[in-house]
């Protein structure tokens, strides 16, 4: 069993820090609510008062913050984790960063001799729960094998995508297509139930056709055609447009540093930004199904 330092106990980092004290490994978090660290201190966790308190003799430290700010601040400068770990620490961070500052915290790391890995997640806060997240991971081979033997306690699929950054840009692309996949499967459903069809029928066809996609098979948009989707319960998240604005915002760096023209996934991205500015950034992403319905009977 490890000792791991964990940092950002929020709505996906409180469970995996749960998951990893259930795992037996003997966990030390920080975050800055007190009240995340009380909940892991009765989840029997040690807390500790800083992130760099947190670090102390370590074999691995876990992050999961909000962004690429948060991450650049923890681990870089004179002040970072970076200055204060050696050789003998792996360090994953689990947070959704641009691929830009996975990079550059990346190449710190090495040159301090420090195993680094950018590892974001698939799965919202039900998989970081249950132990069955998705992990994308950017490194080397040498630190992918060290991160798999703590990451197998918090996900079920485990991906080495490519060296430093490759974790953030395999999770950009993913979620561009999420976005533009549940907006054409809306769509098409939509479509089909103006048309007199029953949109039930029609996702048993799809489902049987060349339309299949996840969005259709595991999280139908259309209220009332699967039992315990967000759709079916008013839209509550699941994931919120929010993150799903600012998951594609990534993914739109990502494209303009590669030159490549991704008209259907701006397109995706400008109409989530659009269905969050009228108040839906709290709704689950699949509500999207609701501004085309809006948008089209104006
Ligand atoms: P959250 O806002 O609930 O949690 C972030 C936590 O980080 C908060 O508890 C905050 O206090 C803490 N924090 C911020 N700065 C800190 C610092 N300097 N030191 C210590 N703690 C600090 O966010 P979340 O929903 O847990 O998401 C975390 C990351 O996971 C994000 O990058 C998000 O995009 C990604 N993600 C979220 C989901 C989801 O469904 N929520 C799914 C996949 C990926």
């Amino acid at each position: 069993m490890a000792d791991v330092g964990f940092i950002g106990l929020g709505n996906m980092g409180g469970p995996m820090a749960i998951n990893l004290v259930e795992a037996e490994h003997s966990v030390t978090v920080f975050d800055l609510s007190q009240v995340a660290c009380q909940q892991l201190r009765e989840r029997g966790a040690s807390v500790a008062s800083s992130a760099a308190e947190a670090v102390v003799g370590v074999d691995y430290v876990i992050s999961m913050l909000p962004a690429g700010k948060h991450v650049a601040d923890i681990y870089l400068g004179d002040a970072g984790l970076l200055s204060k770990l050696d050789g003998s620490v792996t360090i994953l961070d689990c947070s959704t960063i641009d691929a830009a500052t996975a990079r550059r915290v990346g190449e710190a790391a090495v040159k301090s001799g420090i195993g680094f890995m950018d590892a974001p997640v698939s799965g919202g806060v039900a998989a970081a729960t249950a132990g069955t997240l998705a992990f994308m991971c950017g490194g080397d081979a040498a630190t992918f094998e060290k991160a798999r033997v703590i990451l197998k306690d918090l996900g079920k699929n485990i991906f080495h995508a490519g060296p430093a950054g490759a974790g953030q840009v395999a999770k950009g692309c993913n979620n561009m297509l999420l976005a533009i996949h549940m907006i054409g499967t809306s769509e098409a459903l939509e479509m089909g139930a103006r048309n007199g069809l029953d949109p039930k029928v029609l996702s048993e066809i799809m489902l049987a056709s060349s339309g299949r996609n996840w969005s259709l098979e595991v999280y139908n948009p259309y209220p009332g055609i699967m039992d315990d989707t967000p759709a079916s319960k008013d839209y509550q998240p699941g994931f919120m447009v929010d993150l799903m604005v600012k998951d594609l915002g990534l993914a739109m760096e990502i494209a303009q540093q590669c030159d490549i023209d991704n008209a259907m996934g701006q397109l995706a991205a400008a109409l989530y930004r659009q269905h969050q500015q009228s108040g839906n950034g709290k709704r689950d992403f699949s509500s999207i199904l609701q501004k085309l319905q809006n948008d089209s009977s104006a």
